[in-house]
């Protein structure tokens, strides 16, 4: 039976700072159901976190000790700012000397395994998670904040990088550890993107995986609603970093989220829908920045006729392919010659067509990716009503 409890993942842009992180917690403060708060890496930590592992196995130590400094001086700068309690800090001056130990040890050995990198990425997330953790122990006193490692929960194979979560134990373990608490006055606090492998190693389910951690913390306690808040106000019909008119999507299928997560939209990691589409929770995206905005709210409704609502991108080592994403686009006689003559027949060509996708390569290199987008968007724009 579903429970009530919501899980609200905040994205890297939605903790980069205090002000930030201040944000987050009055959402979560606004909604006593929510039971579970998973937290990404700060903005651009991960990439960082890359940057140490490499300066250390080429041997510049120069580059390792300032990427390094710089990582320890975010964290405590926004501790500081927060006024993180004397344990917390202590707690963070750990994970600072444990980031150091392992930049030394890269240097050292001047390699470094994909397992060495979970380790190292796992920072990120545990720096973040802590700081938020105190922040919403100060600014709920009444609530027993439970900083809880996501290693514990999400169990994975020993894929590094690219790990594999195994559905059983993650609800196993959540039957001990979490389901018991629910209906205390307890809120969660943990790590998207980290999980362990059944020896206990650290792994991550991808770059941008923290998606799927919610997801899948969602699935483990049949959660009403997974909230995935970042730094636009839902899904849009492209990207809107590099499209001016986009319009905020409403409502999408499950199905057609997937698509356009897979076909190349950044706003969602492409497994996210799996587990909330396996035990149907509606999964709501959002802006943490303006959260009166609303937002998408993905579910199992398909719309009952042809629709188009996106556009998105891939690059792949043939070409740059543009994918428009709706429902029933099977079904709509002709759509791929519609499509195409106004796209420019020389431009693009015909790919894949499934019920939720239709794919076109670019074929003119005159196009470059954005380009490309900025067509495909236009053409898309001629269906919203
Ligand atoms: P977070 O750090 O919260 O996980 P991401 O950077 O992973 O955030 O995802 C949000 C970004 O996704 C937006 O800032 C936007 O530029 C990009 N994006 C790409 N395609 C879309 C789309 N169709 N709708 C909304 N955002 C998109
Ligand atoms: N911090 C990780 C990354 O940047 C996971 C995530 O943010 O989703 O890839
Ligand atoms: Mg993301």
């Amino acid at each position: 039976m579903k429970s009530k409890w919501i899980v609200s993942k905040f994205g890297g842009s939605s903790v980069k700072d205090a002000a930030a992180m201040l944000r987050c917690s009055q959402i979560i403060e606004n909604n006593p159901l929510t039971k579970i708060v998973v937290i990404s890496a700060t903005q651009n930590t991960t990439n960082q976190l890359e940057f140490v592992a490499r300066a250390a196995s080429m041997g510049d130590e120069e580059t390792l000790n300032n990427v390094t400094q710089e990582l320890i001086n975010k964290h405590v700068n926004i501790a500081v700012e927060l006024f993180t309690s004397p344990a917390v800090l202590t707690e963070l001056e750990a994970l600072c000397g444990e980031l150091k130990a392992l930049g030394v040890s890269i240097l050292q050995e001047r390699t470094y395994t994909p397992k060495m990198m979970d380790e190292l990425y796992s920072l990120g997330e545990r720096m973040s998670s802590l700081l938020m953790s105190d922040l919403l122990r100060l600014r709920l006193p009444k609530k027993n904040i439970n900083f809880l490692d996501a290693r514990k929960i999400i169990k994975t194979s020993s894929d590094f990088q690219r790990a594999e979560p195994q559905i059983d134990l993650i609800q196993k373990n959540a039957a001990t550890e979490i389901i018991p608490h629910l209906e205390e006055d307890t809120l969660f606090v943990t790590q998207g993107f980290i999980g362990a492998d059944l020896l206990g190693n650290t792994t991550t389910l991808g770059r941008e995986g923290s998606d799927y951690s919610a997801a899948l913390f969602g699935e483990a306690i049949n959660a009403s609603l997974v909230e995935i808040w970042t730094d636009v106000p839902g899904v849009a019909s492209s990207d809107p970093r590099l499209i001016e008119n986009v319009k905020f999507i409403k409502e999408l299928s499950y199905d057609e989220a997937t698509a356009l997560a897979t076909l190349g939209a950044k706003v969602l990691f492409p497994t996210t829908l799996l587990p909330t589409k396996r035990k149907n929770i509606p999964v709501f995206v959002g802006s943490s920045l303006n959260p009166e905005k609303g937002g998408t709210m993905v579910t199992s409704d398909q719309n009952a006729g042809f629709s188009l609502k996106g556009v998105s991108q891939l690059v792949r080592p043939e070409g740059i392919l543009v994918s428009f994403i709706g429902t029933h686009l099977d079904e709509k006689e002709n759509l791929a010659e519609i499509l195409q003559k106004d796209l420019g027949e020389n431009s693009f060509e015909f790919s894949d067509l499934t019920a939720v996708s239709i794919s076109f390569k670019v074929t003119s290199n005159k196009m470059d990716f954005v380009s490309s987008l900025k067509v495909a968007h236009d053409v898309l724009a001629k269906f919203f009503s």
